[in-house]
């Protein structure tokens, strides 16, 4: 029983958008969210200075409302996630301006609790679980890299001397298939495994940032899973690759204010989200050419965009009234990638 409900994403773009609740502590006030519609549709309410309300409806594949757990999340990621092990190759990205969930959704807010595990520490106890039921017939193997891309540059996040240099990407790599090939590569067998490494990543992640979360919402972290079998009897191998991609905040810095390093950063920012949003919408609307080589981004995932590859876009808002302008970019950007 390979999981056949995912034969029909196969090369398919899905998008999923999630709204965070409002916060504690934030005044629960009037939600730009009018309505979510069980078909995938959001009816987002802008208000106007003439007193009026201007009403604008996106359509995803599916909305996720406020009251949605990190459960039901995954629930409908699955499909996607155990494909790895058929072999695909699947990207899931988390985008969104910065305090808008793309964090809780992929890594959750308190590794701690396993409740509030979010969709990488989901997926990986799934890969896990499942490589063991399979284990009389195929024997796998997996790995996995972290890197981190911040002013178009890739870091390895995995290194546990700090080192923290910069790193080449090849395609098409012979030498092991990988495409940051030297990025640390680490064999991992249990979720344990990968929250120690996570802890590490979040450390590196933190070196020569004024604090963490200032670096982690201008950088783009990339958990990249690879996934070896080898059938017993046929002795074939499959492979199969994971990509979780932890965005960095897609808001417009202010041009006025921004200068200095701040101001180069938001223009990588700008420039790798677009070529992002650029090779997204030219596989979804078949086109011929994909610019795949404009950022760094693109070239790491080049092999897991696009072709038989799966990709799932959660695009995250949040209620707030003073967000409104990022909600309807975000919005329309992933309208531009469905
Ligand atoms: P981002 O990574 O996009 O900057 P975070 O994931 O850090 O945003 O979320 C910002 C804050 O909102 C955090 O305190 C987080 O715990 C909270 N939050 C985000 N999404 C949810 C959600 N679905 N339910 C409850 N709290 C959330
Ligand atoms: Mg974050």
């Amino acid at each position: 029983q390979l999981y056949n409900q995912v034969q029909d994403l196969k090369g398919t773009i899905r998008v999923y958008c999630r709204v965070r609740p409002f916060l504690r502590g934030q005044s629960n006030g009037q939600s730009t969210v009018d309505y979510i519609g069980e078909n995938g549709n959001i009816m987002i309410a802008n208000p106007l200075k003439n007193g009026k309300e201007a009403r604008k409806v996106f359509s995803f594949n599916k909305v996720f409302g406020t009251n949605v757990t990190q459960d039901q999340i995954y629930a409908d990621t699955q499909p996607l996630v155990r494909s790895v092990l058929d072999g695909y190759n699947v990207c899931i990205f988390a985008y969104g301006q910065t305090g808008s969930g793309k964090t809780y959704t992929m890594s959750g807010p308190d590794l701690t609790s396993e409740q509030t595990w979010g969709v990488n520490y989901r997926a990986l106890r799934d890969l896990f679980q499942i490589s063991k039921t399979r284990g009389d017939v195929i024997k796998y193997e997996v790995g996995v890299q972290m890197v981190e891309i911040y002013n178009e540059q890739v870091r390895d996040l995995l290194v546990s001397d700090g080192s923290n240099r910069r790193l080449d990407i090849r395609n098409n790599s012979q030498l092991n298939g990988l495409n940051v090939p030297d990025a640390s590569w680490i064999p991992v067998s249990s979720t344990q495994d990968v929250l120690d490494l996570m802890r590490i990543g979040q450390r590196n992640r933190a070196v020569g940032a004024t604090a963490l979360n200032e670096r982690s919402s201008r950088s783009h972290s990339v958990l990249t899973v690879h996934v070896y079998g080898k059938e017993l009897v046929s002795g074939s191998i499959l492979k199969g690759c994971l990509h979780l991609v932890d965005l960095a905040g897609s808001e417009r810095v202010d041009k006025s204010e921004a200068v200095g390093e701040r101001l180069k950063e938001s223009q990588h920012i700008n420039r790798s989200l677009s070529a992002l949003g650029d090779v997204i919408s030219a596989l979804a609307q078949k086109s011929p050419h994909v610019p795949y080589r404009n950022s760094k981004l693109t070239q790491i995932l080049q092999d897991s965009l696009g072709g038989h590859a799966k990709t799932l876009m959660f695009v995250h808002i949040n209620p707030e009234l003073n967000s409104i302008g990022e909600t309807i970019s975000t919005l329309k950007f992933a309208e531009r990638v469905s």
